[in-house]
């Protein structure tokens, strides 16, 4: 085990990529085995001394930032224990890297579906907030290939759970027997909406226990191992970066789209563009929005394939010419690198104009989107605020990035966000589709289930955690735990 307490090594542990600041802590703890991380959690359950789980950092939320207390990194806990190529199954400990995993699985021709979009983000992190990525189009979020779950919980017990063998009760509760005690989780009573969500607990009628503990964000427990469900990587992939004159194009394109087996359906508005252009000169000019869409194939439907996207295009307005196209790995990178680009350039100027990041993860159900793309075009354009528009348009979830430069922006953006998520909940939407709730979001949460249901996750949550240590203000405020 490794502590270090030196502020100047340790405060970059304090920050993630939401802009929040005044993060600190004493000191931050790496674990090496089981037995010291159940040993970490039970002396600071022991002391009641907050601790809070670091993964890769990478987090838009401020979930991993500390308020206090301790940290916990789980950088040394970095084995891929075992890669069942016929089960397909990777066993892997929480701070294996997603760039890491998907080199070792590439070796043997395998894939880990959900493919979180950021590669330095940790398998526990992807699992605490239920990542998703491009590929969530076709393969939906990390929960799905989530198997089997190893958990310290606070006291220091350690829960196996296979997913498949504990499910709750007809009272909406689990009983755990625990080595010296049984604890009954009653479970909050919320109804969850039925598309892809992160928005506070996993709440269903007769769920499975595995489900409450993904996308807990580190307030649950801390996820220790973890069997995930591979898939064979795809004989061929192509790629494309499609530019429309017009968001009307676009938008038809994509609901035309939707029929045809992508992996991926991504969108990028004109103020995406222009920003990106900083970088990448090569943007056609005139571009309006811009659709990126990946399809796995096998080679003898290549030809039929080209043909079918090409007269989509066409049919749009636009063309496979002024598309840039990749059917191999290398020039695949180069368009990965273009589109991570963007929400990398957000990040900076969020940093850059020391505000925290005011970034919507809003998802609604299909038939709403088109009402919900048309309010937030009118709301943004009545605020004067600079934003940006991109995003998983499959899913039909798109991040609204504000970009306030001042205080007074940055309370308007939140008043605009707020809107946002009444028009959504409205909708049947979920306030947050793949980022969580961390410390920014909690009044979000609130508008969506009400301040009921924010009571009952702190009650679930102070059943598993009774001395309150874990990820404090992470989902709901830290004041519903006293
Ligand atoms: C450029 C960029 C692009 C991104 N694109 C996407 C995207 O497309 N889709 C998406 O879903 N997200 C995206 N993200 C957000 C981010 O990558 C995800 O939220 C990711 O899941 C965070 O993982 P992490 O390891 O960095 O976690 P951290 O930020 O370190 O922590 C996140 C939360 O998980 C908890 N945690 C971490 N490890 C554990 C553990 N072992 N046990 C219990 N709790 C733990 C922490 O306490 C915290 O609450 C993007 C981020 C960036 C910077």
């Amino acid at each position: 085990m490794i502590i270090k307490r030196d502020k100047d090594i340790i405060k970059s542990y304090f920050e993630d990529e939401s802009g929040l600041l005044g993060g600190h802590a004493d000191k931050i703890i790496f674990p090496e085995n089981e037995k010291e991380a159940a040993g970490i959690l039970q002396d600071a359950a022991a002391k009641k001394e907050p601790l809070t789980i670091s993964g890769g950092g990478t987090g838009v939320t401020g979930a991993r930032v500390p308020f206090g207390g301790s940290m916990l990194g789980t950088d040394l806990l970095n084995k891929i224990i075992d890669i069942d190529a016929k089960d397909l199954i990777a066993t892997v400990e929480p701070g294996t890297r997603l760039s890491d995993l998907d080199a070792e699985l590439s070796k043997k021709g395998l894939m880990y579906p959900p493919d979180p979009t950021e590669p330095n983000a940790f398998v526990g992190g992807t699992i605490s907030t239920n990542a998703s990525g491009a590929k969530g189009f076709k393969y939906g979020p990390t929960r799905s290939y989530v198997k089997r779950l190893k958990v310290v919980l606070s006291g220091g017990d350690i829960l196996d759970i296979a997913r498949g063998r504990i499910f709750a009760d007809n009272a909406g509760s689990f009983t755990l027997k625990l080595k010296n005690k049984e604890i009954k989780l009653a479970l909050p009573q919320y109804s969850m909406p039925e598309i892809k969500s992160a928005a506070g607990y996993y709440i269903k009628e007769g769920m499975d226990l595995i489900d409450l503990f993904i996308g807990s964000e580190g307030t649950l427990g801390l996820v220790l191992e973890a069997g995930l469900g591979l898939g064979k990587r795809p004989e061929k992939v192509m790629s494309f970066f499609s530019f429309f004159g017009s968001e009307k194009d676009a938008l038809d394109f994509v609901k035309a789209a939707k029929s045809n087996h992508a992996m991926s359906l991504e969108y990028m508005d004109a103020n995406s563009l222009d920003l990106l252009r900083g970088k990448f000169k090569n943007i056609p000019s005139g571009t309006k929005a811009m659709v990126y869409f990946e399809q796995d194939y096998r080679k003898e439907d290549e030809n039929t394939l080209i043909d079918s996207w090409t007269k989509l295009l066409e049919a749009h307005n636009a063309s496979m010419e002024k598309s840039f196209f990749a059917d191999s790995e290398k020039e695949r990178e180069k368009l990965r690198a273009f589109r991570h680009g963007l929400p990398e350039m957000i990040n900076e100027i969020v940093k850059k104009n020391k505000l925290p990041k005011v970034g919507t993860d809003i998802a609604v159900p299909g038939p709403g989107f088109p009402e919900m793309f048309t309010f937030y075009k009118e709301r943004l354009g009545q605020s004067k605020i600079d934003f940006v528009i991109f995003g998983h348009i499959g899913e039909n979830h798109l991040h609204v990035n504000m970009l306030p430069k001042t205080d007074e922006e940055f309370k308007k953006s939140r008043s605009v966000y707020m809107d946002f998520v009444k028009k959504a909940v409205g909708l049947g939407g979920t306030v947050s589709a793949e980022h969580g709730i961390g410390k920014l979001k909690h009044a979000f949460l609130e508008a969506m289930y009400g301040r009921k249901a924010l009571g009952q996750m702190a009650a679930l949550k102070k059943s598993l955690d009774p001395a309150c240590i874990l990820g404090l203000d992470n989902i709901f405020p830290k004041e519903l735990l006293t």
